[in-house]
């Protein structure tokens, strides 16, 4: 054992592990597409480090302009001060959102973002004398892993430890074709209540879920129904956002957009821990006012953290240069040539939105511990991909930089790992 997992085993707690018998593999650097470990592989990170990583593993224009900021100003506390790097990337996300957003509220990952989003909301009812507190979500759906996150999220073996801890919230399937005018009906119904203060959703792509799609036409009549009904629509776009779902944001699928959007994850091009919460302008004015109680009182030590705002905006130039908007074009086609060709198969089901492709495994084993996933997660890294199935749901999500040669590799892998069973 080398010394690195040595330090590794003796002093480090690794996320979503059981670590009795855990496989953890040391890495010594990463470039583009591709993760070096301490063995001498180099494999391709087919899921983009926890689909944080857009545009390639140390990115030098991005690395550089966060190195420049590291002796200029590393941090500072943001209630009472601001500085450059937080205005130039609340700008920035602001002009790149679709829909006429007004304040950017920053904190540290995608679960604070979340947590963020659904205060604002209780707040924002709270401010202007209104009782609604009702949450509406829809099945499947994970929102984070704080408590508040949880709440939100479908229940399972994750959440079961810490369900005395959790909020009630009303669960709307996901919608289908076959379930559109029902689902319609309910949540009208629901709506009129006059109790619901918000409905959250991730737009068009459930990730954890196992990468379940549904139809932007359907989601823009959900929240038509919410708008008329003074219910807050919150989209988390932690996962969907920077150029996921073929598009900037997946919201840019919608002819209307939600009051609040959630971004991490490819917010800092995957290179800093960081947050935001966007709302619409009338949020914000909720909490404007002499009555210093009405203020948004929330806050994390490393809001608005100068490096990662840096990296905010390094971010955004490069996901709006033509050569980043041609990748995600070229891994869109692809996915789709791909999936086409799959179709026929009767083992699997195929679904793909963008730079997103999912295969799931038809087996009576399905859900996050089925075996099936320990398998292909096995048998991808002995072919130097580092994929991390949901379950059943092998799911192919390379930084956009991928090359074509290393793109094919991905799709042999898979058809060979099918046709090894
Ligand atoms: N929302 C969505 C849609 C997510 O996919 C995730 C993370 N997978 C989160 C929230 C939570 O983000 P984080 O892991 O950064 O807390």
């Amino acid at each position: 054992m080398s010394e690195l997992l040595k330090k590794d085993k003796s002093w480090v707690w690794h996320p979503f592990t059981q670590m009795k018998g855990a496989e953890i593999l040391p890495v010594v650097k990463g470039e583009g597409a591709y993760l070096y470990l301490e063995d001498g592989r180099k494999i391709i990170d087919a899921t983009s480090s926890w689909w944080t990583n857009t545009y390639g593993h140390a990115h030098p224009y991005i690395a550089n302009k966060i190195a420049a900021q590291l002796t200029v100003l590393e941090h500072v506390i943001f209630a009472g001060f601001t500085h450059k790097p937080a205005t130039d990337a609340a700008e920035k996300l602001i002009q790149i959102l679709p829909g006429g957003y007004g304040k950017v509220f920053f904190s540290d990952n995608g679960s604070t973002a979340v947590e963020v989003a659904l205060k604002m909301a209780f707040q924002y009812h709270f401010n202007r004398g209104e009782e609604k507190k009702t949450i509406v979500v829809f099945e499947g759906s994970y929102h984070g892993d704080t408590v508040g996150g949880m709440s939100l999220s479908h229940r399972d073996a994750f959440t079961a430890p810490f369900s005395r801890l959790l909020f009630e919230v009303i669960t709307l399937p996901v919608p289908s074709p076959e379930n559109i005018d029902q689902l319609k009906a309910d949540f009208e119904a629901i709506c009129k209540r006059g109790d619901v203060g918000a409905f959250i959703f991730e737009p068009l792509v459930q990730g954890v879920a196992g990468m379940v799609m549904y139809e932007a036409e359907y989601l823009d009549e959900l929240l038509d129904i919410a708008h008329n009904h003074q219910v807050l629509t919150i989209a988390d776009e932690v996962f969907t956002g920077f150029g996921r779902t073929g598009r900037n944001f997946a919201q840019e699928y919608l002819s209307q957009t939600a009051d609040v959007v959630c971004l991490s994850k490819g917010l800092t091009a995957g290179f800093m821990a960081l947050g935001a919460t966007v709302c619409k302008p009338f949020i914000f004015d909720a909490f404007y006012d002499d009555d210093r109680q009405k203020a948004f009182l929330h806050g994390h030590s490393y809001t608005g953290n100068p490096l990662a705002c840096t990296a905010v905006s390094a971010g955004i130039d490069v996901l709006l240069t033509e050569e980043t908007q041609n990748q995600i074009k070229f891994l869109t086609a692809e996915h789709l040539r791909f999936a086409d060709a799959l179709k026929s198969d009767e083992r699997v089901e195929v679904r793909t939105l963008g730079t997103i492709l999912a295969v799931e495994i038809k087996t009576n084993q399905s859900g996050y511990f089925s075996e099936k996933g320990q398998e292909a997660y096995r048998y991808f890294l002995s072919k130097g991909l580092l994929m991390r199935p949901l379950g059943n749901v092998i799911f192919l999500l390379p930084p956009y930089c991928i090359n074509e040669k290393d793109l094919m590799d991905c799709y042999a892998s898979i058809r060979s790992f099918l046709n090894s069973n």
